[in-house]
Order: C-alpha cells, then sequence, then structure tokens
C-alpha cells in the first residue's frame, strides 16, 4: 500500500455535485481532495436545465457570465393536454437577478466547475474510486481508495476491464458523498434508500427543430404520463415521454413521430433524424437521512426524482452549499454535530415536499378544473425550488 494523505474534506464524485462541493470547500479556506472512479466527467447533457437559484449560487463562485454565454435563456413553461394549452408560467416573473431557466449541456458545467478548480490547484483525482471508509475513530474518518488502471483484453472478445493498480488511505475529518444514486458511501455508512414513488421510464430524444415558441418548454400532461420538451442550443431541442414499461424495440425516429403524433400534437414537425436516443429508468427514492457522523450525502447519492423540471441536480448544488458550510463550521467549533441535524432535517422535509410525500398542495381558489386535477403532478415539472417553486406554483393558483 502506497501514500497516506490527510485533509479536511474528502469529496466522493466529481459530478456536478461534488465538483461544486470541492469548489466552495476550497473557496471556504479548507483541505479538500475530490476522487471520481471514472476516467473524466460525463460527455453528454443528462441534466439540460439550470434553475435561477443555481445561477445565483454559481454567480457566487465567478461562473454565471460564462455559463449564461453558453446557455439559452427559457423564460416560459407551457402544459398541455394532448394538443391543447392549458397553462403557463412565465418564468421571468421572479424579482431576482437571474429570471429565467438556462438550458446548458451538463458537461459545460462541470468543465467549468473543474477549470475553477484547477485555478485554485486542485485536481480531480479521476480513476479512483473509493472503495471503503474505515469508521473506527470518532475523531477523524479514512477513505480506502483503489487508483483504477483500463486493459484492453483483445481474445476472444476485444473488450477493456479495470484493474487496480494502487492503493491508498487518506485520512480526512469528513467524507462528502456525491457519488451519485448508486452511492457507495451512502452504503457504507448504512443508510437505506427506499423507493417512495413508482418508478419512471422515459424515452428520451434530442433532434433538430424549428422553435415552437420563443424561449418556451413545454410539458404535455396526462394522468399517469409526463411528456417534457425543451429547446436546446443550435436549434436542437429534448423530447422525453413516459411510456408505463421498457419498450421491446430501442426508439428510433420512427417512434419519436409515432410519440409526437400520439402525445404532443402540438409539435407540427415530422423529424427525419435523431441525433441522440435513449431509455432511461429514474427511480424515485430518498435516503432515509442524509448522513451520520463523519460522512454525509448530497445530490443523487441521497434523491432521485423525475427529471422533467432538473430538480435532481439543481437542489443538489443547493445542497452543497449547505453541506459545505456546515462542514466548515463545525471545523471551526470544534466539530459541533448541531449544524448537520439542521441539514439533515432540512433536506428531508423539502425532499418529501418535491416528491408530494406529504400532504400540503392546495388549489388557491380560481383556478380551473385541469389546474386542481394534476395538482401536485406539476412540481416536478417546473424548474425551481424553495421560494421560487412557490412563486411559479402561485402563477397556476397553487401553493
Ligand atoms: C442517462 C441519464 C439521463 C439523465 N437525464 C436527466 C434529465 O433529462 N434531466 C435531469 O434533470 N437529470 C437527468 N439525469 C440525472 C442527472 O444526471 C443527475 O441528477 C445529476 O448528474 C446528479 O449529479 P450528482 O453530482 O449528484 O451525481 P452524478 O452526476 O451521478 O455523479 C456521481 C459521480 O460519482 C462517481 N462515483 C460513484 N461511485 C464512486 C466511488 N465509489 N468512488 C469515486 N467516485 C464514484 C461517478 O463516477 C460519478 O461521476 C440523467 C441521468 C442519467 C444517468
Amino acid at each position: 500500500m502506497l501514500g497516506k494523505k490527510k485533509t479536511d474534506v474528502v469529496v466522493v464524485g466529481a459530478g456536478p455535485v461534488g465538483l461544486f462541493s470541492a469548489l466552495l470547500l476550497a473557496e471556504a479556506g479548507l483541505k479538500v481532495e475530490i476522487y471520481d472512479k471514472d476516467w473524466r466527467g460525463s460527455i453528454h447533457s443528462y441534466a439540460l436545465t439550470l434553475h435561477s437559484g443555481s445561477l445565483r449560487l454559481l454567480n457566487q463562485v465567478g461562473l454565471s457570465s460564462e455559463l449564461i454565454k453558453r446557455g439559452r435563456r427559457i423564460g416560459r413553461l407551457a402544459f398541455y393536454e394532448k394538443g391543447e394549452r392549458m397553462a403557463e408560467i412565465d418564468l421571468t416573473k421572479l424579482d431576482e437577478l437571474f429570471p429565467y431557466a438556462l438550458v446548458l449541456p451538463q458537461c459545460h458545467l462541470e468543465n467549468l466547475i473543474e477549470d475553477k478548480l484547477k485555478e485554485k490547484k486542485i485536481r480531480v483525482h479521476w480513476n479512483h474510486r473509493v472503495q471503503d471508509l474505515d469508521l473506527q475513530n470518532k475523531d477523524r474518518v479514512i477513505a480506502k481508495i483503489e487508483r483504477l488502471e483500463k486493459v484492453s483484453l483483445g481474445y476472444p472478445i476485444a473488450h477493456q476491464e479495470q484493474l487496480v493498480n494502487k492503493t491508498l488511505e487518506v485520512e480526512a475529518k469528513y467524507i462528502l458523498g456525491a457519488d451519485g444514486c448508486l452511492s457507495r458511501m451512502r452504503r457504507v455508512a448504512g443508510i437505506e434508500f427506499p423507493d417512495v414513488l413508482e418508478k419512471m421510464i422515459l424515452c428520451a430524444f434530442e433532434f433538430q427543430m424549428e422553435e415552437p415558441g420563443k424561449e418556451e418548454a413545454r410539458i404535455t400532461l396526462a394522468p399517469g404520463e409526463a411528456n417534457v420538451f425543451w429547446p436546446m442550443a443550435d436549434g436542437r431541442c429534448r423530447m422525453g415521454f413516459q411510456v408505463p414499461k421498457e419498450p421491446a424495440d430501442w426508439p428510433d425516429v420512427g417512434t419519436l413521430n409515432r410519440f409526437i403524433q400520439e402525445r404532443t400534437p402540438w409539435c407540427r414537425e415530422a423529424p427525419e433524424e435523431v441525433y441522440w436516443s435513449t431509455i432511461v429508468h429514474f427511480d424515485r427514492r430518498l435516503a432515509e437521512r442524509f448522513g451520520e457522523g463523519r460522512v454525509w450525502l448530497a445530490g443523487d447519492a441521497a434523491h432521485v426524482t423525475s427529471p422533467a423540471g432538473s430538480q435532481s441536480m439543481n437542489v443538489g448544488l443547493r445542497e452543497a452549499r449547505d453541506l459545505t458550510q456546515t462542514m466548515a463550521d463545525a471545523l471551526a467549533d470544534g466539530d459541533s454535530e448541531t449544524g448537520f441535524q439542521k441539514y439533515n432535517s432540512k433536506r428531508v422535509a423539502e425532499w418529501r415536499q418535491l416528491l408530494g410525500l406529504d400532504e400540503g398542495l392546495v388549489t388557491a381558489g380560481g383556478n380551473d378544473d385541469w389546474i386542481g386535477k394534476i395538482g401536485p403532478g406539476f412540481v416536478p415539472c417546473i424548474p425551481a425550488s424553495g421560494p421560487d417553486l412557490e412563486t411559479y406554483l402561485a402563477q397556476l393558483g397553487l401553493r
């Protein structure tokens, strides 16, 4: 075994939440090491949309103008039932610095944060898997890390495997687990991650399409079914269609045109080509707690939900802000537990609301039947959380 480092915080996972956490810890003057088991960040734009609240957070670390330059502003979210427009939210009606949602591929966000980290002389340790934690000592934790190497095996079928070429131990005050929905840190800490709602399966497509409405995203809702349309840069767009079970065949341009005819007749186009298509399963899960002792979670490691409003990643960025502040305060304060307990209870409460697990969303009166019928179904579709989400829901007559 080689190497033994000491640091304040080990961040596990260099997705958007882990990268942002590492940057905030560095800004707070803490020592941080960040590890990711993969060879690089994401190359596709999974989560597409940055909320106004995320832009405000990213503004505090000097990233908002670069992001806005590369992204596309969306000022309105319209709701349809098949071809009929039923309601809309004006996303610009927010008394804030960035009154819109910004469509921007997740990989651009990750690259920009990684560049900022490099400016601070912090390098992501790609190809390093945090395999286990030694939690014996109450004052510190030891992360057991494997450095991975890819080897090509040419016979009988060419494929690549990962070999462990080095193991190392890093001693830290805290572990920040931002290691995604399959989180190993969550499992090592013994935290349950139960299903709280039915799994959602989505067929998603990216293709070229003339804008149906300027700076407008659209959600077509029916009972048990959400179909989403988000315009992207360069005349491209993404459409996602919720399906009851995994289709037998890979979704292609024929599938896309069938979905458009049956579910989103407001769309008058018949695309001839798709650039990208996929089938994604979104479990809807919530961690029973967001951490314990020296191991704390943020982002998809603690929650997964419908992708329609990109809430998992965006709320994850807020969690990164809260958790890194809590860690900085605890270290300055002699490892007080109080801040972590507050973090846990606030996070669980917010996610119970976002997932609609508690009673709470009521019509404020005066809205039509359709809005009342969809009710809580709007929440995961709206690109916002916290007070911004309340402001937007109020436009639908919901509170
Ligand atoms: C196919 C797909 C499509 C999606 N589409 C959408 C969408 O349309 N809209 C939307 O809002 N969201 C979408 N998402 C979800 C979105 O990508 C996540 O919400 C977001 O990436 C969460 O960020 P995160 O940093 O919490 O976790 P992640 O981005 O999952 O990052 C976790 C990181 O941890 C690393 N890691 C895991 N285990 C270890 C370990 N033991 N040691 C070291 N590193 C480790 C992983 O390699 C990964 O880089 C999609 C996700 C997928 C996979």
